[in-house]
């Protein structure tokens, strides 16, 4: 090295040195989250992500004792001033419309909205019921149009822009085993984002989904039937079924609700500000573009 070079080197380690020793500011200071699904397991992490970055956070679900139990742990974290519970059933329009009129009240207004409440059903075609048909539908797709209806009129009506993200399903892309109603619906959110990404453009208001594979650890849905409707359809017992997802992953991982709420905050902040109707596949790379 030279005199100058070794100068400038020493020079930019002092600038790095000093910019680690500047606090930060929290990227999403200021800005209100709305959560559906907010009580569960990927939802609750998200609403811990963002409140980290310094958001206030709504989380609207349907299970109350757990919205009791979220808010007392994130209010004990982060303060009672920036977290709110509502409940809210995604499948009814008036229950849907007064939680996002409750959550603008309490918080002035808000800039980010993740539709992200659902359930998990599978079972061969020929004994899916029109009711169990159905149901996938109402939760998955409709309520998620109800939600992003709601989120559309609220940010339109602030004239402020806003970020919308769709927590939807590999299973919107690919199709699986046994779960044709889950797939359908699932992919029915998928067009479903792009629609509202094309009609908020012009205000500001980006739309964007984040596929999770399968979230095993922390997530509700698989504390239920769906576990072993799951290991039926791939033939294998329950054990095997969190490393039969990792084996056929390319990099080998299981994905936590950790992994898809780290997807969200991308869609949700300003540095994906050029990002609309756009799929983030948090899958650990197995789905949509590998044939293995
Ligand atoms: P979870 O069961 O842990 O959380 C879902 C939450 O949604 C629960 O708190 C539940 O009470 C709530 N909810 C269910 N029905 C509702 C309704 N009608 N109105 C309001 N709230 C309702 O499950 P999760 O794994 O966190 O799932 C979140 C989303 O991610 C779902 O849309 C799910 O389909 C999707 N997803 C999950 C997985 C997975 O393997 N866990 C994989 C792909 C996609």
């Amino acid at each position: 090295l030279d005199e100058q070079e070794a100068f400038d080197i020493e020079y930019w380690l002092l600038e790095e040195a000093k910019l680690q020793r500047m606090p930060k500011a929290k990227s999403l200071a200021g800005r209100v989250a709305f959560i559906t699904g907010g009580a569960g397991g990927i939802g609750k992490a998200t609403a811990g992500r963002l409140l980290q970055e310094g958001a206030a956070v709504i989380l609207a679900d349907i299970d109350e004792k757990s919205l009791e139990i979220a808010e007392k742990e994130f209010s004990q974290i982060f303060g009672d001033d920036v977290v709110r519970t509502v409940l809210m059933d995604v499948t009814s329009e008036d229950k849907v419309n007064s939680a996002f009129r409750f959550a603008s009240l309490e918080f002035g207004g808000i800039d980010i909205v993740v539709s992200n409440a659902g359930i998990a059903s599978s079972s061969p075609l020929d004994e899916t019921s029109l009711e169990n048909w159905e149901f996938n539908q109402k939760i998955l797709s409709t309520g998620y149009f109800l939600v992003s209806k709601a989120a559309f009129s609220h940010m339109k009506s602030q004239s402020l822009g806003g970020a919308i993200i769709f927590v939807a399903s590999k299973n919107g892309l690919v199709a699986s085993a046994n779960a044709a109603a889950y797939c359908t619906a699932k992919a029915a959110e998928i067009q479903l984002a792009r629609c509202v990404a094309l009609e908020g453009a012009p205000m500001g208001i980006r739309v964007n989904v984040v596929n999770p594979d399968a979230v095993l650890r922390g997530s509700k849905i698989w504390t239920g039937k769906w576990k072993e409707e799951r290991a039926s359809a791939y033939k294998m017992s329950t054990d095997d079924l969190e490393e039969h997802y990792r084996q056929r992953s390319l990099l080998k991982r299981n994905v936590f609700p950790e992994d898809i709420a780290e997807g969200v905050y991308f869609f949700a902040a300003d540095i994906s500000s050029k990002s609309t109707g756009n799929i983030l596949n948090v899958d650990a790379g197995h789905a949509p573009s590998f044939t293995r």
